[in-house]
């Protein structure tokens, strides 16, 4: 069975041992060593990885007792290698694990509130309440991790071997169905729950700790943080945002807010008057529609190509030249699409049926049924030629 020497030394970057196990597999080779410090996939953290000898090792799992690497070569057994683990990873990863079991006390400490999950990505960790927590809670837990951080305290793994060495040890979490020996990690002076992981030695290590996002799950809440040089790069791209929409808005930082508000209440309100300003011009177009429509056989025929005229306007329009006897076919033309809408009142045949026409013509797709269909197409370029032969097809559909 290996060694697993990052239970009581986290700081273990390099290490020497001897290959007791090297199997074929899927994606390369599974090294098992005498002793290791590398850390599995466990406890919802990734796992480290590094070099045992020339080989790398991309993967470390678990399998019941084993800790096996995978690697891209086979090493043969015996062989004394020299390890090394990406330290730069393992330690951010220590970083946010420590972070989360702060957090979690802070947590339970102002608000009683129990961690009921935890995950760990290389971007992003996640720890989930059992309790919903109010933002200004949020911003209270946030405050006293980062007070507890600051203070330093040491943070140590022990394993105690019964039930009973355990009695005397104010655990704020103890896993379900651990049995001892079970290693209990410890911040001096706060927290004490049982885990598995390797941490930093001392809170400071942590860094800066920030809850970047609250939200209700599961009848609890799930933050997403992040700690150390994950913290200051979130801050570093959220400044650089802020300062590009301020500079956007030629205004300070702390004016950007104010900035993107009243810039948000200028496009409402210029929303509003475009839309009146339409509504006035529809009016007109209508009236336009309708004096240029042509008689067949008792029903008021249009046959027209608008531009830059939007789905509901062209429904608006259609329906404002209505008559008791009407067929109206507009056209909506942006240069690259047109659009097409059939409405009638008053005459037999069906908008579903003569559609049809409209898009075998075009080569568009559209439907509809009763007195409106409605399609678009690609702009060919003879859209008035093909417009114009439509016209005839409708004015014959009219005359029976
Ligand atoms: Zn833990």
């Amino acid at each position: 069975m290996t060694e697993r020497l990052y239970l009581l030394d986290s700081m273990t970057s390099a290490f020497d041992a001897v290959v007791t196990a090297c199997e074929p597999a899927k994606g390369g080779y599974l090294i098992e060593l005498d002793r290791s410090a590398f850390f599995p996939n466990k406890g919802g953290q990734p796992c480290d990885v590094g070099t045992i000898g020339d080989a790398v090792v991309s993967d470390v799992n678990e399998q019941g007792e084993r800790l096996l690497h995978l690697t891209d070569r086979a090493i043969p057994l015996g062989t004394a290698v020299h390890c090394a683990l990406d330290f730069a990873r393992r330690f951010d990863i220590m970083q946010q694990h420590t972070g989360e079991h702060l957090l979690s006390y802070c947590a339970w400490h102002l608000y009683g509130a129990q961690n009921v999950g935890f995950h760990c990505a290389l971007s992003y960790a996640t720890l989930d309440l059992d309790k919903p927590v109010s933002h200004e809670g949020i911003t209270a837990i946030e405050n006293l991790a980062n007070r507890l951080a600051a203070e330093n305290a040491a943070v140590t793994a022990k394993i105690y071997e019964t039930e009973q060495d355990l009695a005397g040890i104010p655990l704020r979490k103890h896993a379900e169905g651990l049995t001892a020996p079970i290693r209990i990690v410890t911040i001096e002076g706060s927290d004490a729950c049982t885990c598995c992981a390797p941490h930093v030695r001392r809170t400071g290590e942590i860094g800066q700790l920030k809850i970047v996002e609250a939200i209700p799950y599961k009848g609890g809440t799930r933050c997403t943080f992040l700690c150390g040089m994950r913290a200051l790069s979130h801050a570093q791209q959220m400044q650089d945002t802020v300062s590009a929409i301020a500079l956007r808005f030629s205004t300070a930082r702390d004016q950007a807010e104010a900035a993107v508000q009243k810039q948000a209440e200028d496009l409402s309100n210029a929303k509003r008057e475009l839309r009146q300003a339409y509504a006035a011009l529809d009016e007109y177009l209508a009236k336009a529609l309708k004096a240029e429509s042509e008689d067949v056989k008792g029903t008021k025929l249009i046959v027209k190509i608008l531009h830059g005229v939007d789905a509901k306007r062209l429904r608006n329009l259609a329906g404002a030249t209505m008559t008791d006897k009407a067929l109206s076919v507009l056209f909506s033309d942006t240069g690259e699409r047109v659009s097409y809408l059939l409405a009638s009142n008053g005459i037999k045949a069906d908008m579903g049926v003569l559609i049809a026409a409209v898009n075998t013509a075009l080569n568009g797709n559209g439907g509809g049924r009763g007195t409106l269909a409605q399609g678009s197409a690609k702009t060919p370029a003879d859209l008035a030629e093909t417009v114009e032969s439509l016209r005839t097809y409708f004015r014959n559909v009219l005359r029976g």
